[in-house]
C-alpha cells in the first residue's frame, strides 16, 4: 500500500496545495512552509520526487513532507497523501475500518494496559511538573 501510494502520488501536486511553487531549471522553488523566509529556498525535485530546503535542511519524500507539516505519524501520512491525491485504498484501510481497528485494539488486553500506562504517565507528569508535592 505504501509503495502504491508513493508511486501514484505526485510530490509537486501535494506540496503545491500548501506552497506556491515556481519552476526554476530542473527544480521548483517556493517559500519554506516550516519557517518564515523572504527568499524561497524550499525546492521540489519532481523527477526524484523529493523536497529539500536549502535554508533549514529539511528534506525527504512526500510522506516526510506531510508528516512534518501536519505533525502526523508515518501511517497517518500515507493515508493523508492517499486522501489528497484521490488514491483509492482497499476497504480495510478506510477511515471506518481504521476506527474499528483502533476500538478493537483499545479493548484488547494490550490496548487496555497501554491505556493504563498512559494514565499513570499523565499522573506522574502532572505531579512532577505542576503539583507542589512534585517539587
Ligand atoms: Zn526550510
Amino acid at each position: 500500500v505504501v509503495d502504491m501510494v508513493r508511486d501514484k502520488a505526485d510530490i509537486l501536486d501535494v506540496v503545491g496545495r500548501y506552497v506556491q511553487m515556481q519552476r526554476s531549471g530542473k527544480n521548483w522553488f517556493g517559500a519554506c512552509p516550516f519557517h518564515a523566509e523572504k527568499t524561497p529556498s524550499f525546492s521540489v525535485n519532481e523527477q526524484g520526487q523529493f523536497f529539500h530546503c536549502f535554508s533549514c535542511g529539511r528534506g525527504g519524500n512526500v510522506f516526510k513532507f506531510i508528516m512534518e507539516l501536519e505533525n502526523l505519524s508515518f501511517p497517518e501520512a500515507v493515508f493523508r497523501v492517499a486522501e489528497l491525491e484521490n488514491i483509492e485504498l482497499d476497504a480495510q484501510y478506510s477511515p471506518e475500518a481504521r476506527a474499528d481497528g483502533q476500538r478493537a485494539f483499545e479493548s484488547s488486553e494490550t490496548g487496555r494496559l497501554k491505556g493504563l500506562y498512559k494514565m499513570a504517565a499523565d499522573v506522574y507528569h502532572y505531579m512532577l511538573t505542576t503539583a507542589e508535592s512534585g517539587e
